[in-house]
């Protein structure tokens, strides 16, 4: 029995109770029904006299409130909470859909990947029973909506994710692209244009928003170099540009996995204001115009935040 070496933040908080020797075969996945940070979570957890293993917060935080080896309080139901590891979700906006940001989604599936491969859970099911599945819902053992409609609606796609992950079919990140941005432009029309230009010169061309802005890019190039000559040259016919890494147009510099950076602008890809702890960060992961960030603390990289490659500068 151990815990996942993902958390980030530990509060014990009680409210759990002796598995009475039963193995760890199912995960049930929960949503907040809020907004949540994981220190408000413990406080909700702890009015409730409830309780649940693994809590994400809305900023994408891992944390543990209950270890492994115990019964958590959270499914109203010694049937399931016996046997399974309890994850309550953050939302990313209170009401409608109750959705969950996509950086929250990803961050639990490397949760419930961590907590199979620790726990010999080989594969995920799910088909929407509790006799043909090891993903379960709080829906089924009591009256309330709860994981609600957008998580819920997930949970297909989390089965595949995880048992990718856990077939160790996952796809590694692909090579780093360089484009070269030739232009920037409010009006989708003028960027048309400039397309227009540049193809008739031979360019091939994309057209992406970023930020509300219409960029005409060429490219791509495998190898920087190239992608540089290309600038030159286009710059030498009078178009201002630069060189950019793969469709995010929205940052001069390129970025790899394991670049050390430092915020510019103190937001993660939520949206959520983030407070900045330490002197720099490294890139464990991009995601087009996102990277996810990892903080050194104690000789351990620990996940610090998603931001977007705008917001984050070369250390
Ligand atoms: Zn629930």
């Amino acid at each position: 029995m151990s815990n996942s070496s993902l958390v980030q933040y530990r509060r014990l908080i009680g409210n759990c109770s002796s598995r009475q020797g039963n193995k760890i075969d199912r995960i049930v996945i929960h949503h907040c029904a809020g907004v949540l940070s994981l220190e408000t979570l413990g406080n909700v957890l702890l009015r409730r006299t409830g309780s649940c293993t693994y809590g994400i917060g809305s900023d994408g935080r891992i944390g543990q409130y209950v270890d492994e080896s115990m019964r958590p309080w959270t499914t109203s139901s010694w049937e399931i909470d016996k046997r399974a590891i309890t994850i309550e979700v953050s939302n990313s906006e209170n009401g409608g859909s109750w959705p969950v940001s996509d950086y929250v989604m990803r961050r639990l599936i490397e949760l419930v990947t961590d907590i199979c491969k620790r726990n010999g859970i080989k594969k995920l099911y799910f088909d929407g029973t509790k006799a043909g599945s090891n993903l379960h819902m709080h829906k089924w053992y009591a009256s309330t909506a709860c994981p609600g409609p957008y998580l819920g609606a997930k949970f297909p796609y989390i089965v595949e994710q995880v048992n990718k992950k856990l077939a160790g079919s996952d796809t590694p990140a692909a090579d780093v692209l360089y484009r070269v941005q030739v232009g920037a432009f409010k009006e989708k029309a003028n960027a048309q244009a400039l397309e227009k230009k540049l193809k008739a010169d031979g360019y091939s061309t994309y057209l992406v928003n970023v930020g509300g802005l219409w960029k005409v890019q060429t490219g791509a190039f495998k190898i920087k170099s190239n992608a540089n000559n290309t600038a030159a040259i286009l710059k030498a016919a009078g178009y201002d540009v630069y060189v950019t890494t793969a469709s995010n147009g929205s940052s001069a510099e390129s970025f790899k996995v394991g670049d050390q950076v430092v915020p510019v602008n103190l937001v993660n890809t939520s949206g959520v204001r983030l407070t900045q702890y330490d002197n720099v960060y490294y890139i464990s992961e991009i995601n087009g115009d996102k990277a996810v960030l990892q903080a050194e603390r104690s000789g351990k990289r620990i996940t610090w935040a998603e931001m977007y490659l705008k917001d984050i500068k070369k250390a």
